[in-house]
């Protein structure tokens, strides 16, 4: 038997503080942890950081923040997934997202998974935000050149906390990265020494992390109306429509789906046309500014 901590951090939100907006990593390594998840943890506690400087200005959120450092996740997510039993109820009702950064850094190039209704905010974010590799551009601009195109993964995956969030309680999710399949992954090698030589030695990526994940973080507790694009969701929905009937060999009809999804698209669109443009960027500088010491 072992006892387990999981930390929290709020922001209460100002006029809407019955609405959270959630940013998690966990905190326990098998080994040194330096990838995992130790790169995440420092863009956390970078974020934390940040928004701490906004508040000492003055500045609030609309809705409310949670940060969040989960214990015992490569025991099976038990830290993040115990919490979500116990809230389930309420952060079913007032949850408006849950952003994941585990491995945040294991070497080069944004990759990114979403529920479909954030993939356009998560896009617009990257064009924001400096790409730590090649000079003068974007993350945006490199995400989109690399391997063919952006692609967003689609998170079926259980192997990190937004497992619960998603698939247990529903909660629109996002989990970020730099690089992909780290060879010292749960072994002895994910240790600082790894980092400064090969996973970021100018600590650049980190940073590109950091501010993706708290510019996303400010844009859902900020924006006016939510930040939320359900044509994506009804377009990936219609993709997944399009495979179920070419694997049944179009011997059922899925005209009820596709009556269902064009509803959820018009719907979209209405709510588009209520939505007033949010103006206020000025928090996105302020965010920016706040520039890790050297
Ligand atoms: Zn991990």
């Amino acid at each position: 038997m072992a006892t387990i901590k999981d930390i929290f951090a709020v922001i209460k939100g100002r006029e809407e503080p019955d609405r959270y907006v959630i940013l998690g990593n966990h905190r326990d390594a098998w080994t040194y942890g330096a990838v995992d998840p130790n790169s995440g943890t420092a863009a956390l506690l970078n974020v934390a950081r940040r928004l701490g400087i906004m508040l000492q200005s003055g500045w609030t959120p609309r809705r409310t923040i949670i940060l969040c450092s989960w214990d015992a996740e490569e025991f099976g997510m038990i830290g993040s997934t115990e919490w979500v039993e116990e809230n389930l109820g309420d952060l079913q009702s007032k949850a408006v997202a849950y952003l994941n950064v585990d491995c945040a850094v294991q070497g080069m190039g944004l990759f990114a998974g979403s529920t479909p209704q954030l993939d356009k905010l998560l896009i617009d974010v990257t064009r924001q935000v400096k790409d730590p590799d090649v000079e003068g551009k974007t993350v945006h601009d490199t995400w989109s050149t690399m391997n063919g195109g952006i692609n967003i993964e689609r998170l079926a995956r259980t192997d990190s906390d937004f497992a619960p969030f998603l698939h247990h309680a529903g909660i629109p999710c996002v989990d970020l990265y730099y690089g992909k399949e780290f060879p010292g992954y749960h072994t002895a090698l994910d240790s600082y020494i790894w980092m400064e030589n090969h996973g970021d030695p100018l600590f650049l990526r980190h940073l590109a992390i950091t501010e993706i994940w708290g510019l996303l973080a400010l844009r859902l507790a900020n924006d006016l109306v939510l930040p939320f694009d359900y044509h994506t969701y009804a377009s990936q929905l219609q993709e997944h429509t399009n495979v179920l009937a070419d694997r049944m060999n179009n011997s059922q009809s899925v005209s009820v789906i596709h009556g269902f999804i064009n509803d959820l698209s018009s719907a979209a669109t209405e709510v588009q046309k209520e939505a007033k443009v949010c103006s206020g960027y000025t928090y996105f500088i302020v965010f920016s500014l706040c520039i890790a010491p050297l």
